[in-house]
């Protein structure tokens, strides 16, 4: 067996590109997928990577690097957000995108999967250098993107604004107003009502699945969740609202911990108001690294990729993982888990919430009739509760983990269209 050192094992982890197609060629040799067209799945249809030259407050010009990577348009228009940091790399992009492609097939949405980024730091920028930098990224993707090719959505550190000023600057190239060209806009511009609510839910949808499915309590469980942004901050507040005890939350800078429960309604205002968890009153502050190994029977990461690690996976207390971030797990941390038994619902499972109510926004706005809330969410759920069976299902079918199942699912999925529609070669 070859040995691999500590430094090219952290190259691996961090890499999600490389973490992503691990999955695939784990999932693709239990489905006996064909050859050709793993290779096909292997690697991104298309990329582009754009210079964004942009006007500062300060008088200078400044130039960034974008990326819109489409891996697969087998099932449908690519489908995925674009994310806003200065982390951002080509292989990140290229992970989320095939990510996408998986994500929407798991949940049998008609879409493919596509990621965007651009390499910038946005809490140092200002509304208007934010304005102009989406704008400008924009009109440099135009040509790849459009309601039957690719649908843009917000991701981390992008919102309804971002996809206000993509919509508006595609509306005025193309000389026709189309809010379907992106998803999660203001529902004053034909967003959906419940995009806003749909991932943290749809999360706390599979954390009550997975619970029942083990035979664990429906209510009163202790909770960690990992990052308080729409996802995290969101799914926290789902969970407590179901009874549960969120005993620990983080933003970027560090924790808030109560093994009694923390106020979630009033951490959210909190953080609303000052910026920053640190200070809440009636817990302790401690850091990201801790949060992760609390006591508590579930565990939401709902920051970053790469958070439980080769390194971190055996002092994981939880017994069940719901994944509100994309790829917040390695492979080689999967080993570990699955090896003491934790129950892992995967991100392309647990956060398609979001992806499945992009859809129905897509489908409203090319339908010009809105839904109220309550049928989104309940279409919603169906859909997460389907789903779950389905890997439930998968995984039992091939004796693997449910991430494995989910990808054996997405796969079979996105093979069976790739057949249908045959290759053009
Ligand atoms: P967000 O920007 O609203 O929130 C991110 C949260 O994570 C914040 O609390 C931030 O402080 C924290 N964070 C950021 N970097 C961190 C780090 N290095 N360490 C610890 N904490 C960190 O983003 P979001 O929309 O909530 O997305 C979170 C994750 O969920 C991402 O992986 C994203 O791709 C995924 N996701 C989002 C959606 C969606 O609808 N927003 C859908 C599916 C998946």
């Amino acid at each position: 067996m070859a040995v691999i050192n500590t430094k090219d094992l952290q190259r691996l982890e961090s890499n999600p590109f490389l973490q992503m197609q691990k999955r695939l060629e784990k999932a693709a040799e239990l489905i006996q997928l064909d050859p050709g067209i793993y290779r096909i799945l292997a690697t991104p249809c298309h990329e582009l990577t754009v210079s964004v030259p942009v006007k500062m407050d300060d008088g200078s010009l400044r130039v960034f690097t974008g990326y819109r990577v489409q891996h697969s348009i087998a099932r449908g228009p690519a489908k995925g957000g674009i994310r806003y940091s200065p982390e951002v790399s080509l292989d990140e992009v290229r992970a989320l995108s095939a990510w996408m492609t998986w994500k929407c097939a798991v949940v049998n949405v008609p879409f493919g999967g596509g990621k965007g980024g651009i390499i910038c730091d946005p809490r140092r920028m200002s509304q208007g250098e934010l304005e102009r930098l989406t704008r400008r990224y924009t009109a440099n993707i135009l040509d790849i993107i459009g309601p039957e090719r690719d649908v843009p959505a917000p991701d981390m550190n992008t919102g309804e604004q971002t996809m206000a000023w993509l919509m508006d600057t595609y509306s005025m190239h193309t000389r026709a107003m189309t809010s379907s060209i992106v998803t999660g806009k203001p529902i004053g511009l034909g967003g959906s009502q419940g995009r806003h609510e749909a991932t943290g839910l749809g999360v706390a949808f599979i954390v009550r699945e997975s619970l029942r499915h083990l035979g664990m309590p429906s209510t009163g469980c202790r909770v960690v969740v990992q990052g308080s942004g729409n996802v995290g901050g969101l799914a926290a507040l789902f969970l407590h609202e179901m009874g549960h005890k969120v005993v620990g939350i983080s933003d970027m800078y560090g924790a808030l911990h109560n093994d009694n429960g923390l106020d979630i309604p009033l951490v959210r205002t909190w953080l609303k108001e000052k910026g920053r968890l640190e200070g809440f009153p009636n817990a302790d502050y401690i850091d990201n690294a801790q949060l992760l190994t609390l006591e508590c029977e579930v565990l939401v990461p709902a920051a970053t990729e790469n958070q439980i690690t080769s390194a971190n996976a055996a002092d994981i207390h939880a017994k069940v993982i719901v994944e509100g971030a994309n790829g917040p797990t390695s492979a080689e941390a999967d080993a570990i888990l699955e090896a003491r038994g934790v129950f892992v619902a995967p991100d392309i499972l647990a956060n398609a919430g979001g992806v499945t109510v992009s859809y129905f926004e897509w489908v409203q706005n090319r339908m010009g009739y809105f839904w109220e809330e309550q049928m989104v969410f309940d279409r919603m759920e169906r859909i997460m509760v389907d789903s779950f069976a389905d890997v439930v299902a998968s995984a039992k079918k091939y004796a693997t983990s449910q991430r494995i199942g989910a990808y054996c699912t997405a796969i079979d999925r996105v093979n069976y269209c790739l057949n249908l529609r045959g290759i053009y070669a």
